[in-house]
């Protein structure tokens, strides 16, 4: 099986039918839970986990949007697990969610290109990198 680091962001950490409505999915479309926790990204911490895209004209926003509020990570295990998460996610941008496809996650529960609900590792690389991010102590 393979693993991917999967956020819930801010927008939707305190919205409780959104995230109950989104478990439901994980659970309908068969991924593991491996681990699940909340916490509070950091502004300095948040820089770090977004380094690639530092200097970009949303950058800032991001940063400010991530660092807003409690942040909920999980690692999901199923095969292919980023391509499936990646799609159940549906587009960052969230016009093309709303007319391609409206019954993803983003889709339903996007509300801006910024405040779009949820991450997921984009390869088994950032995958890894990510899951050491936020669970240290877990070895693959
Ligand atoms: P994520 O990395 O969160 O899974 P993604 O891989 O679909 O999303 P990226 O290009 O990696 O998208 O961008 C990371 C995050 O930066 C997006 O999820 C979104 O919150 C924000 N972002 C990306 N593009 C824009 C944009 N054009 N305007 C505003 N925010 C953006
Ligand atoms: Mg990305």
């Amino acid at each position: 099986l393979q693993l991917t680091l999967a956020l819930f962001k801010p927008d939707i950490t305190r919205v409780p039918h959104v995230l109950k409505a989104i478990r439901q999915r994980i659970v309908e479309e068969e991924f593991f839970i491996i681990r699940n926790k909340e916490l509070r990204l950091t502004r300095e911490e948040t820089e770090q986990f977004y380094i690639e895209h530092q200097g970009k004209f949303f950058y800032n926003r991001l940063v400010t949007f991530m660092s807003s509020g409690p942040t909920q990570a999980l690692i999901l295990a199923h095969e292919d697990a980023i391509k499936r998460w990646r799609h159940l996610m549906g587009p960052t941008k969230v016009y093309k969610t709303k007319f391609e496809a409206p019954s993803t996650i983003r889709g339903m529960y996007g509300l801006t290109d910024t405040r779009n609900s949820t991450h997921g590792s984009d390869s088994p690389d950032t995958a890894a990198k990510e899951i050491a991010f936020f669970y240290p102590e877990f070895s693959i």
